[in-house]
């Protein structure tokens, strides 16, 4: 999945199909309700997500995206914010260190669970993109 995007500097690739699995089994249990996704995440998906070709695991439509999620001293306010691979490809030079986390979320039934995390950048370390702050910030 993150590997077929030629991103050049991926590293510490996690993949949580394991935990994934694990999560499923227990929600058909009815242990747990893991289609919980809250309204801010749903519309995440609605206007972000990329569309990707599985299924959902819970209801079986295709209405599977999944959401970029990027975390970083290096990317400052922006931390946190959701990209789409094409930006990630550009980040990859823009900055030395990121994390991204891949969540899918279903916008059939509400479905979300992290799929993967990752680390890119080019390894230079940067100062993250001014924002407004006083000089002892510094
Ligand atoms: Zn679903």
């Amino acid at each position: 999945m993150a590997k077929t995007l030629a991103l050049r500097s991926l590293r510490a690739y996690i993949d949580y199909t394991l935990d994934k699995r694990a999560t499923l089994t227990a929600l058909f249990r009815g242990v747990v309700d893991a289609c919980d996704a809250d309204p801010y995440l749903l519309r995440a998906a609605k206007y972000h997500g990329e569309q990707v070709e599985r299924k959902c695991p819970v209801c079986k439509k295709l209405e599977l995206v999944e959401l970029r999620y990027t975390f970083g001293d290096q990317l400052g306010q922006f931390s946190g914010r959701i990209k789409s691979p094409q930006e990630l490809t550009a980040m990859e030079s823009e900055f030395g260190e990121f994390s991204v986390y891949v969540v899918e979320v279903c916008r059939g039934c509400s479905w979300n669970h992290l799929c993967s995390t990752f680390i890119l950048g080019d390894g230079t370390t940067r100062k993250p993109p001014r924002k407004v702050r006083t000089l002892e910030d510094e």
